[in-house]
């Protein structure tokens, strides 16, 4: 296949068309205009629209937006609404306790909520009326070298028509080799490209492993009169109730415009209890009575899973390699305390741009002066924000109430709190064996729970309504090193947590009639792309790869 590949060349390439790409493309191009400097940019991104894979709370800060493009509003950046107050509950089994006080971090009045699939495809518009050539529909897949190994010359793009035995078929159309200057790796949490970098540029090296949460999400639509019209927040954070103490995470709901909410459950995923199910824990959360009289009435109209990338300032990885810089959540770059990502991923795709222009001028692309990008960092509001929350995953990941005593110091001391580097264990290694808890009498159960198919719908039911879509005829894109293992040992120790965190229904825990043995089904067709898998597997037996590019879920509101 290799002999018919066509290579493409760009001055800069932006590898995923998230806020991150998105906002460092746009930038370039106003900065390269001013400077009369002439660049040929690209931007690819594995999902079939701008904003197809795009999923998020979301709520808006705009400072990164204002220097951006600062008659946003003008130029019909979509808007749900304005945050006219917050509100942040603590949540028991059937009660709910309105906290007096919200922290200032999470204080959003005048922000914007969003959808953040419709703004990352506006921002998509507006970078190509500023002449990027955005290309939905193509996936990195490789990244390419120059000759000393160890200099990003481009990525190759992903083979289309492959078959499920990995032999092309007839519509087959080899991947292409584009190759950049500088390329940009804006790919979002758990890139596989940021992962095979690391592998062999070693950008994490000394730093402290990145963790992630997950969160499940809907768009309901609701009556004329609700909760919304006569409320004083239309902004809700809660905490305790499904979760608990000992598990961080809490849920959402946001007022979107024509009578709409957005709402969410957000799971940290160095949870112990290998029998948690994440979208029981979801359901249990839209069923608790204060959240179910808020969303009376109501349909789901889409829903969507995603991992947010929490760990913070520690676990940024270097920011740049020769060829390379590494942008938004692939970088760490979000705002844990404030539960924001947004705008500080568009921060850092905009000192990128910096960055690059700088190299353009010297028309030098190494390590070194691309290396810029850090020292631009080091000086922007963007550092500041993100170390006020350096500590934070770490201390809200602590079992029981001492998480709130860390928190607390943290609040006082400017994130610093009682250890500043607080250590944090990778989301993998902290599941409990099954065995343990059920001896110890703390193993979650679940009821089994009746679904209407309007307001409460199944997994199933929300991969249908994530508009999810996969060519059959293809290589599974979750490679399962060692099946063996998942129903041997894992069932053994853990159950096989997969069938549990998986928001898609992907795995399925099956017994042979003839032969009674167990086997691991996988449903691919059904993949959201979060990346849970690839993440809290306990013996990284599951590595997610990038299916055909295109494929995957079709958001338009979320
Ligand atoms: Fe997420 Fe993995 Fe399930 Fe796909 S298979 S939905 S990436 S957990």
């Amino acid at each position: 296949m290799d002999n018919v590949r066509e290579q493409i060349e760009f001055d800069v390439l932006f590898v995923g068309g998230g806020p991150a790409s998105l906002a460092g493309a746009i930038h370039l191009m106003k900065l390269a205009k001013s400077k009369g400097l002439e660049l040929e940019v690209a931007l690819i991104e594995k999902g079939a629209d701008i904003g197809s894979h795009a999923l998020s709370g979301a709520v808006l800060n705009p400072i990164a937006l204002k220097e951006l493009i600062p008659n946003y509003r003008e130029t019909g950046c979509p808007i749900e609404t304005d945050v006219r107050g917050d509100e942040f509950h603590f949540l028991t089994r059937t009660r709910h306790y309105g906290v007096p006080f919200v922290p200032k971090y999470m204080h959003n009045k005048g922000f914007h909520i969003i959808s953040l699939s419709r703004f990352v495809s506006w921002l998509g518009r507006f970078a190509e009326g500023l002449g990027v050539n955005v290309f939905p529909g193509f996936a990195g897949k490789e990244v390419l070298y120059g000759q000393d190994e160890r200099t990003v010359i481009g990525v190759r793009t992903g083979d289309k028509g492959v078959g499920k035995d990995n032999a092309p078929k007839a519509n087959f159309e080899a991947g292409i080799d584009i190759l950049a200057k500088v390329t940009v790796f804006g790919e979002g949490p758990r890139g596989s490209l940021l992962q095979a970098i690391s592998s062999k540029l070693h950008i994490f090296e000394g730093k402290m492993p990145q963790v992630f949460e997950t969160g499940i999400k809907e768009v309901i639509q609701l009556p004329e009169t609700n909760y919304f019209s006569n409320s004083r927040g239309n902004d809700i954070h809660t905490f305790g109730y499904p979760l608990g103490l000992n598990t961080h995470g809490g849920g959402f709901i946001y007022e979107m415009k024509d009578n709409r909410v957005s709402l969410g459950l957000i799971v940290g995923l160095s949870y112990q209890d290998t029998m948690l199910d994440l979208y029981e824990e979801f359901i249990r959360f839209k069923r608790h009575p204060f959240i179910s009289k808020l969303i009376k009435g109501g349909r789901v109209i889409e829903q969507g899973a995603r991992t947010i990338v929490t760990g913070g300032y520690y676990t940024m990885p270097k920011l740049a390699v020769g060829g390379g810089l590494f942008v938004g959540a692939c970088a760490s770059m979000l705002n844990a305390p404030a539960l924001k990502g947004i705008h500080t991923s568009m921060k850092s795709g905009m000192l990128a741009a910096e960055a690059i222009v700088d190299a353009f001028s010297k028309r030098s692309f190494t390590q070194e002066t691309l290396g810029y990008y850090h020292e631009l960092f080091e000086d922007s509001w963007l550092k500041k924000e993100l170390c006020t929350g350096r500590n934070f995953t770490q201390a809200v990941s602590k079992k029981g109430l001492v998480k709130f005593f860390h928190v607390g110091v943290q609040y006082l001391t400017d994130g610093k709190g009682i250890f500043d580097k607080m250590p944090i264990e990778e989301d993998s290694r902290t599941l409990r064996p099954f065995k343990e808890d059920v001896n110890s009498h703390r193993t979650r159960t679940y009821e089994k729970q009746a679904y209407d198919g309007v307001l409460f719908v199944d997994k199933l039911t929300g991969v249908y309504l994530s508009k999810t879509q996969h060519r059959e005829d293809q290589p599974c894109h979750l490679i399962v090193h060692d099946p063996s293992l998942c129903v041997n040992e894992c069932f053994e120790t853990y159950r096989c947590p997969c069938t549990r965190f998986c928001p898609g229904n992907v795995y399925e825990l099956e017994t042979d009639d003839k032969t009674h043995g167990k086997r691991l089904r996988l449903n691919p067709s059904n993949c959201l792309h979060c990346k849970t898998c690839d993440i809290k597997d306990p013996y990284g037996n599951i590595t997610w790869i990038c299916p055909e590019a295109g494929d995957g879920p079709g958001y338009t509101v979320v």
